[in-house]
């Protein structure tokens, strides 16, 4: 944990600090000079010179001046800080090489650098984001759209709740609907005849399980983990990095950071997600579907059958509800993270 007293920089200096710079030697304070191997080095910046083609393209150099070396040896090495704010340029090895043990924690220093400057950009542009995103949510959520989904989801769960339950089921799992088909067992028979000595009366079969492929517009019956689920689910995490952007980052470790910053864009990943799968509930209805989900049911206690215009939900009993298809709905897309 990188706590803010060991930190070179504090989080508004580390926002505006390059720390992968591509004109080493026009740093305030640059010297071709050797620096002080007694000294512990500190990291300063970065840089890759290497030019397009590297060395295939460019086998005599120019490199970049090297102050262990003494002389213009590597494209790719580090900015070192010395006494009196000088700087001295150094190639990674020879840094390695030259600093000896304490080399190691100062790259890991500059490496925690490099990494909560990332996740503080990334939550900057969240941030930028987040009234878009907000006003984006808040009218996806009263929208008609996901209104007419919820009525259709309310109506399939009245006409039969154990359908319902066990096609939510499947459109949780994403997993393909089957169905159970009789078929004959010539194998087991001819083992019967060879051990027997004469056929069976019955011909064998047995129960083969087929895949009817996976349900079209599942999310029209997904009760959990759904849409508006997956909305609230962002929202919250917009105000969690909205707040720890309130409360000052320079309180937080570097891995709260980027946990606040991974769960926003997981979140707004999966929102997206949820978003295309309503607008694709439709699908449900197709003609396909129904044929898929009339087969699935016929080793279920009740039945589904296409009827003009939708689908009919029936008990053995004959009784059915009628459902209507859904017409395809409209939801707006979720404003993007800002780049
Ligand atoms: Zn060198």
């Amino acid at each position: 944990m990188t706590g803010s007293a060991e930190r070179r920089l504090d989080d508004s200096q580390l926002v505006r600090t390059a720390l992968r710079i591509d004109d080493p030697g026009s740093v305030a304070g640059y010297t071709r000079d050797r620096s002080d191997p007694t000294q512990a080095p500190q990291i300063v910046a970065e840089y890759d010179l290497t030019p397009p083609g590297g060395r295939r393209s460019s086998p005599e150099g120019p490199w970049f001046w090297c102050s262990h070396c003494q002389k213009e040896n590597h494209w790719r090495g580090l900015l070192v800080g010395g006494a009196e704010g000088r700087r001295h340029s150094i190639g990674h090895e020879c840094a390695a090489a030259h600093y000896g043990f304490s080399y190691a924690s100062a790259a890991k220093a500059f490496a925690d650098e490099l990494k909560r400057k990332g996740a503080l950009a990334r939550l900057g542009r969240i941030i930028a984001s987040a009234p878009s995103i907000e006003t984006g949510i808040a009218s996806i959520l009263k929208s008609e759209g996901l209104k007419a989904l919820d009525l259709k989801r309310q109506e399939i769960q009245q006409a039969s709740p154990p359908m319902a339950a066990l096609l939510s089921a499947a459109a949780l799992s994403d997993a393909a609907l089957v169905e159970d088909v009789t078929v004959p067992d010539p194998e087991a028979e001819a083992k019967f005849t060879r051990r027997e000595g004469s056929r069976p009366e019955r011909p064998f079969t047995k129960v083969e399980r087929r895949s009817l492929g996976r349900l079209q517009g599942a999310w029209l019956l997904r009760t959990q983990d759904d849409c508006r689920d997956r909305l609230l689910m962002l929202r919250r995490a917009m105000t969690a990095a909205v707040e720890l952007d309130l409360l000052d980052t320079n309180s937080a470790s570097t891995s709260r950071i980027v946990a606040v910053v991974r769960g926003v864009e997981q979140a707004h990943v999966s929102a997206r997600e949820a978003l295309r799968g309503a607008r694709s509930v439709a699908e449900f209805f197709h003609h396909e579907n129904v044929v898929r989900m009339s087969r699935w049911s016929e080793s279920k206690p009740w039945a589904i059958r296409r009827t003009q215009g939708g689908l009919a939900i029936g008990d053995r009993d004959g009784r059915a509800s009628l459902v209507a298809a859904l017409i395809p709905i409209e939801v707006s897309e979720l404003p993007p993270i800002a780049e």
